[in-house]
């Protein structure tokens, strides 16, 4: 991991690495978070129908057992004998001056009004037509009957809905019903009160499908039956559940909690739309996000300068050691390298137990080649000797090193003193072939002379003897005339 690290790419890599894995966690983090909302949602719609179930039950009960008292005053002849204004009094207690009742009201077999809870002379009015009215007389066994949304005739045109009872005669004969009338203000108050954001909504929907109320408030969905859509089938499948949906009124997509309430023949229903449930989420993501891909960002350009500034150092260093391995001048070895090599040569020679040459070069009449040219064209003549003795090495295990002023060493290893005559006589002759001008030399150019010296294993001997052997030569070689090759010959 650090091995990697420590390249110039490593970094950039390692950068966008822990980039990538700091927006995947921020992501992990923003998903779960959603996930979170989402709970919280559900939750706050199901507490939100049980507070609206609980309140609606407890005012049910109420008026069912007004109702019901009703029902048994009627049955006692003692009750319909008093006086209208004390009758009044017995059979319909405080409750009936509730807020949201309407009116309770007996009616007689054909739906006429006999005994009313406003007033002692009952107000005129048959309501024979309504549900409330036709169910209990058809059958006798309907119990406590919540009937759908109407419009009130006698309280003008109030939408109400009304809980009924059947009266019967000892022979179980239809003697008519008992109601109570409460006004959908009650739950339109009741929903209003409940917090769901911006597009939320809650409704109260008869088991047969009739809106009794719903929140916002549209007087055209009360009383409008959906027992067809698609939603409504779900919530008659279980007592209570949740799921998510768009409505085709509005395209919204929503959050639907439903609860079947379990006495009476009615559902509640809360839906959050899902922009209010992440509303809050949204915002949060939106910073955290944008946060996140900066600081990434950020990393990963952190990264490339500073890989950037790496990779500078590097070549910097690896141009800083080539200058301190080699000459200035001719660009070959220089003689601190030449060390390293010959030491590296020598024992690896030592340990193969092979053959190891050495070329000692040096320009003939050099000195009298500055005093007459110039010290600035010796340095060029130098530059091309050397130049060409590069040129004419070829092996890769080869090297040719500058070992002070106007002499070259060349290093050959694997090679016996036959081979390393025949370079060094190629060396010579190219030099002489480039065909520098040199007056003062009696060739009439830039000439070489070298001396050769090998080592083979038998030999007992070092480095510096090495040297010194094809020094020897060399010597030799000016002795006899210059511009020539002379093998080391042991005197
Ligand atoms: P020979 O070897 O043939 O006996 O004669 P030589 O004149 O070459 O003799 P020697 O080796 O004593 O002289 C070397 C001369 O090379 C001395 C100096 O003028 C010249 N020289 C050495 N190093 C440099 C260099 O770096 N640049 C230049 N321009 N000349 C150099
Ligand atoms: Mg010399
Ligand atoms: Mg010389």
């Amino acid at each position: 991991m650090w091995v990697i690290l420590r390249s110039p790419y490593g970094i950039v890599f390692g950068g966008v690495l822990i980039a990538l894995a700091m927006v995947g966690l921020c992501t992990i983090v923003l998903y779960e978070s959603r996930l979170d909302a989402l709970e919280r949602a559900r939750e706050t719609s199901r507490n939100v129908a049980l507070i609206a179930q609980r309140d609606i039950e407890r005012n049910f009960e109420l008026y069912a057992l007004s109702l019901q008292a009703v029902v048994d005053g009627m049955q006692q002849p003692d009750v319909l004998a008093l006086p209208p204004h004390l009758r009044r009094e017995l059979l319909f207690d405080r409750a009936t001056t509730a807020r949201y009742l309407g009116s309770m009201l007996v009616l007689d077999a054909s739906g006429n009004i006999v005994i009313d809870s406003a007033s002692d002379t009952p107000r005129k009015g048959n309501f024979a037509d309504r549900s409330y009215f036709t169910v209990q007389r058809d059958n006798p066994n309907v119990g406590l009957y919540i009937s759908d949304p109407y419009e009130s005739r006698l309280r003008g045109g109030l939408p109400s809905i009304a809980l009924s009872r059947r009266l019967s005669h000892p022979d179980g004969s239809f003697a008519g019903i008992v109601l109570i009338a409460v006004n959908l203000e009650y739950f339109h108050n009741l929903f209003a009160g409940l917090a769901l954001g911006p597009h939320g909504a809650v409704s109260l929907i008869a088991r047969d499908g009739a809106m009794v109320m719903r929140q916002p408030y549209d007087v055209h969905t009360i009383g409008r039956n959906i027992r067809n859509a698609s939603t409504f089938r779900r919530f008659l499948s279980e007592p209570e559940g949740s799921f998510s949906d768009t409505a085709s009124i509005d395209g919204v997509r929503r959050l639907y909690y439903f609860r079947n309430f379990p006495d009476l023949p009615l559902i509640i229903m809360v839906a959050e739309a899902e922009q209010d449930i992440y509303a809050a989420w949204r915002k949060r993501a939106l910073t955290i996000g944008s946060l996140m891909v900066v600081f990434g960002l950020g990393f990963i350009a952190l990264s490339a300068v500073l890989s950037a500034q790496l990779r500078r150092r590097m070549r910097a260093e690896s141009e800083l050691q080539m200058l301190a391995r080699t000459d200035g001048l001719t660009g070959l070895n220089n003689r601190r390298t030449l060390g390293e090599i010959l030491e590296q040569e020598w024992r690896r020679a030592r340990r193969t137990h092979s053959v190891f040459s050495l070329l000692f070069i040096d320009i003939d009449r050099f000195k009298a080649y500055n005093d007459t040219y110039g010290h600035q064209a010796g340095d060029d003549a130098l530059a091309a000797v050397a130049r060409c003795i590069g040129d004419h090495i070829r092996r890769p295990a080869d090297s040719a090193a500058r070992y002070g002023g106007e002499e070259f060493i060349v290093v050959l290893p694997d090679t016996p003193a036959s081979g390393a005559t025949g370079v060094a006589e190629k060396i010579r002759s190219a030099i002489s072939e480039l065909g520098i001008e040199h007056a003062g030399s009696e060739y009439g150019r830039v000439t070489a002379s070298i001396g050769t010296a090998s080592w083979d294993p038998e030999q007992d001997s070092d480095v510096t003897a090495m040297i010194k052997a094809a020094d020897e030569a060399l010597y030799d070689a000016k002795a006899t005339g210059r511009n020539k090759v002379s093998p080391f010959r042991l005197v």
